[in-house]
Parts: C-alpha cells; structure tokens; sequence
C-alpha cells in the first residue's frame, strides 16, 4: 500500500482463503439424507468437520433435511454447553475511526457522527452503571484511529477492572478492535484481556477490497487476516472470529470461517474460542444492498451449521438480532449473547432507552434490559451465567480443552454458572426474576447426583444467599 508503513505478518503468513477451492464446493451436488445424516453422525461424536464436509450441509436444502441438521445442532448443544448462556456486554470507548468502511456509521467520511472518546472518568461512570445492573463480563469496542493503540486499549481494560462497586466488578474484559502487531498484543495480554475478536467481515476479496478502500489501514486484506495468527505468536491464545453477514454470499463466508477456524487450529494448536455471525444492521450514512441480506431462515441455518462444523467453538448471538429472532436461535447451538446492551458512547448513563442515530455505529434490535432476558431465560430453561472461572484459573488455550475433559459440564460450568447465577439473584435481580431463578436453582439442584460437589455446592449457595461471600467459584 503506497504511503502506508510496512505492516509486521505472522510467521510464514499466507492467505489461506482458497476462492476457487471454496466456490468449487458450493457448486458440488447436492448430498442425499445418507451422506447428511454420516456428516451429522461425526459432528455428534465431537469432531470438527472438514470444509468439504460443512460445504455439503449447506447444499442440503429440502425442509427435511434442513430440519434434521436444526435438531442435529440442538442436540450437539445440549451434550457440549448443557443449557448455560453466557451473558456480557458491550462498552463502546471510542468511535474515532480513520478507516472507510462503506457498513458502519463510524466510517470516516460520515462527517455527522458525534465523535467521541471516553475519559478514564466516563469509562469509570459507564462500568459502575453496568455492576449496578448484575454485570461481570464486557467487550470493550474500538474504533481504528492512533488515539486507540495497544497502551490505551490496555489502560482502558484497567480501568474497568479496577472499578468496582458495592458487590459489582467486572471479572473479564474481551476487546473487539483493530489487529494489532505482535508487541501490541503482548500489551494488551498484561492488562489481563479475554477474547480479542476480529471479525473479517467478508472473506470475499474483491468485496472486501470494493468496501474496504485500499488507502486505509483495513483496506489490507492480509494484514486483518493475519491479525489473530499474530496474537497467539505474541501469547493470546483466546481469540474470535467473525463475519459481517450481509456483504457477500452467506455460504461462502461460513466456509471461509471454517477455513479459518481449521487454519488456526492446524497451526496453533488451539481453535478460536468464540465465533461471532451479526448481520448487516442500518446505520447513519450507509446503503444496504437488499439482495445479499440474511434472512431469518438463512440465519439459522448459518448458526446450526457452524454449530456442527466446530463443535467445541462458543457462538456469539448479539442484540443486533430482535428479541424474537434471539429467542428463536438461542436453541441451535449460541453458547454468548449481550443484554442489557447499549452501544451510542456514554448510553448507559446518558442516553436511557433513546436510539440516537448520530451516535451509534448501527441500531439494535433488542434493547431489553439485563433482568428482562434474564427472566426470559430461565422462563425457557436456560441458566444464564456470569462465569469467569476457566480464565481465571488458567484453563485457557492448548492447556484447555473444556469439552474434552469428560465431565467437564457437571463439574465446572453447571456450579459456577449456578453461583454466579446467585449472586445476580441476590444482588441485582427484580423479585419477580428473582422467584424464577431461585426456582431453577432448586431444580438444577435436584439434577446433581449426590456427593461432595453436590452439597459443596449447596453450601457455597447458602453463603451467597445470606451474604457472607462472593466470587466462589471451582
Ligand atoms: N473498528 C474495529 C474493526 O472494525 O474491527 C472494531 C470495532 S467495529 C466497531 C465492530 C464490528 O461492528 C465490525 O467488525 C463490524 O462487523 C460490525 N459492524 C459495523 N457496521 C455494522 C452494521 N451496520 N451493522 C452490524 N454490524 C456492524
Ligand atoms: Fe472503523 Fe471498525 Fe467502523 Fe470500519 S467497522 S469504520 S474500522 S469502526
């Protein structure tokens, strides 16, 4: 790129999204029920799916067997993840941005968005706010600019851990930014991040290159590609990929980003930790283009499929989607979803309920509050969890395989997701969300085979309940 410092690669990097390779198998035949049904039968067992393989799922289309791969992802689900749903949310720090990206509201040439970056004050205001509300975990989003570099992504994540109020702290900080080099990522990593997430948005290079305008850092196509294979050169072994459906063909970009969920995993020893799949939202200043959108069913079949494809990646469904849609989905396999969320800067002191356009990056379609989708949850079985155990206590990466470790679920995440859960009930919930969880609670309970975990546990809950200890956890 003219003009542009040379950029630092990864080791050897490579552009591993093979077009012709991928185009050549959306064009293949169509598998009958036999072969959907053998493919469906590795993923059960816990093992990933080739490209090819995950390719011949998204040929299947007849209601039949589209119907059997929906009930295929909402078995794996249930065996991998149990019914736990990870909540968090997002913290918009700063929407300066020197990119161009045609999508999003933050681009450069949108000269009517309010910029904004805010202080160690406002990050401060805006954290308490969300511990008020019952949250422990948060993505803190970044536009591109050289305000944003590794040392002020690092002192934002400090920030929010050191703030804390009453019982409320944030015990894991994801980031969702820009790609860093190599000593960036090793400054981030000491301020204790989780997850960093890149999403490529279309792995279709010449989308890619007709929305992303060359004279911009994103405008390199390698370089963002490349971007996670730098983190775990650099130590961050936790890292998400995502695509921004709604630019290019949906098939291809689920194949690309098993491509690159398989690339990493071939060469790190290690798989992304999460994948994220948002859909094009509207947004201040941009012009979607109708005929590539995702619709609901395409969205679904999106999520079961990737649920199939690797089996042990946690899937992110975001307040993009409307309360209805997310209700729907939950079931295929998403393992996260934010709530409560707000994304204008400053909106969770500042803007209430309001969706002020000049200040977002898109709209949301689910602005319920924490407690609302919590009760919503546990009203349709699901135990929603805070936990942060496994990053605190090291089981991260290589060195952890969560689903590998055979009662990995009972031991772990079923108690931890449960404490957590207690805490919420006791601190922040309305009553009436409160009579629901304590209820499930109880039941879960009950499902415990008796032993030391099981009255460890009903211990570790008590204490919560009468307000001698937080923060137990296994
Ligand atoms: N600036 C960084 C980047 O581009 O990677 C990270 C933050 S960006 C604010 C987070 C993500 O929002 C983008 O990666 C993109 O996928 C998504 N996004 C942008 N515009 C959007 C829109 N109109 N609707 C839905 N998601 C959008
Ligand atoms: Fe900037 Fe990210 Fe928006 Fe692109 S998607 S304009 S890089 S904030």
């Amino acid at each position: 790129m003219s003009g542009m410092p040379a950029l630092q690669l990864s080791e050897g990097a490579i552009d591993f999204i093979n077009e012709p390779f991928i185009h050549g198998l959306l064009k293949g035949k169509k598998p009958d029920a036999k072969r959907v049904r053998e493919i469906i039968a590795k993923s059960l067992a816990k093992e990933a799916l080739s490209v090819a393989e995950t390719a011949e799922l998204l040929l299947a289309d007849s209601p039949e067997l589209i119907e059997e791969i929906f009930e295929a992802a909402r078995e794996l689900k249930k065996n991998v993840y149990g019914n736990r749903i990870v909540l968090f949310a997002p913290l918009y720090i700063g929407n300066k941005c020197v990119n161009d990206c045609s999508y999003c509201a933050f681009k450069r040439s949108n000269t009517y968005a309010i910029r904004r970056t805010l202080s160690e004050e406002e990050i401060r205001q805006q954290v308490v706010s969300l511990e008020n509300k019952g949250h422990k975990r948060l993505i803190l989003v970044f536009g591109e600019h050289q305000a944003y570099d590794a040392e002020f992504i690092a002192k934002s994540v400090r920030t929010v851990y050191d703030t804390k109020v009453g019982h409320g702290e944030i015990r894991r900080v994801n980031i969702n930014a820009a790609p860093l080099d190599h000593e960036g990522y090793a400054i981030v990593k000491a301020a204790g991040i989780g997850t960093y997430q890149i999403f490529h948005e279309t792995y279709h290079h010449d989308t890619y290159a007709r929305i992303h305008p060359e004279n911009t850092r994103k405008g390199n196509y390698l370089y963002r590609l490349d971007g996670l294979s730098r983190a775990f050169e650099a130590g961050c072994d936790d890292v998400g990929l995502g695509v921004l459906f709604g630019l290019y063909d949906w098939r291809f970009e689920v194949l690309s980003l098993v491509t690159h969920a398989l690339y990493l995993q071939d060469r790190y020893n290690v798989g992304p930790h999460t994948i994220s799949f948002p859909r094009l939202r509207p947004a201040a200043g941009v012009n979607l283009d109708e005929n590539l959108l995702v619709n609901d069913d395409q969205f679904k079949r999106i999520i079961a499929i990737l649920r199939l494809a690797v089996p042990y990646t946690g899937l992110i469904l975001t307040a993009r989607e409307n309360p209805q849609v997310r209700r729907e989905c939950m079931s295929f396999g998403v393992s996260q979803i934010d709530a409560g969320s707000r994304i204008e800067l400053g909106g969770y002191t500042e803007a209430g309920d309001a969706q002020v356009m000049e200040r977002e990056q898109f709209s949301l379609g689910d602005i319920r509050s924490l407690d609302e989708v919590m009760r919503e949850l546990m009203t349709d079985g699901y135990v929603p969890s805070f936990c942060t155990s496994c990053y605190r206590v090291g089981r991260t990466g290589e060195h952890f395989m969560e689903f590998s470790i055979p009662g990995f679920i009972k031991e772990f995440c079923t108690p931890n997701a449960l404490l957590t859960l207690e805490e919420y009930l006791v601190d922040y919930a309305a009553p009436e969300t409160r009579a629901v969880g304590e209820k499930l609670i109880e039941e879960e309970l009950a499902r415990i085979e008796d032993g030391s975990m099981k009255s460890d546990l009903a211990k570790r809950l008590k204490e919560i309940r009468d307000n001698q200890n937080r923060d137990l956890y296994f």
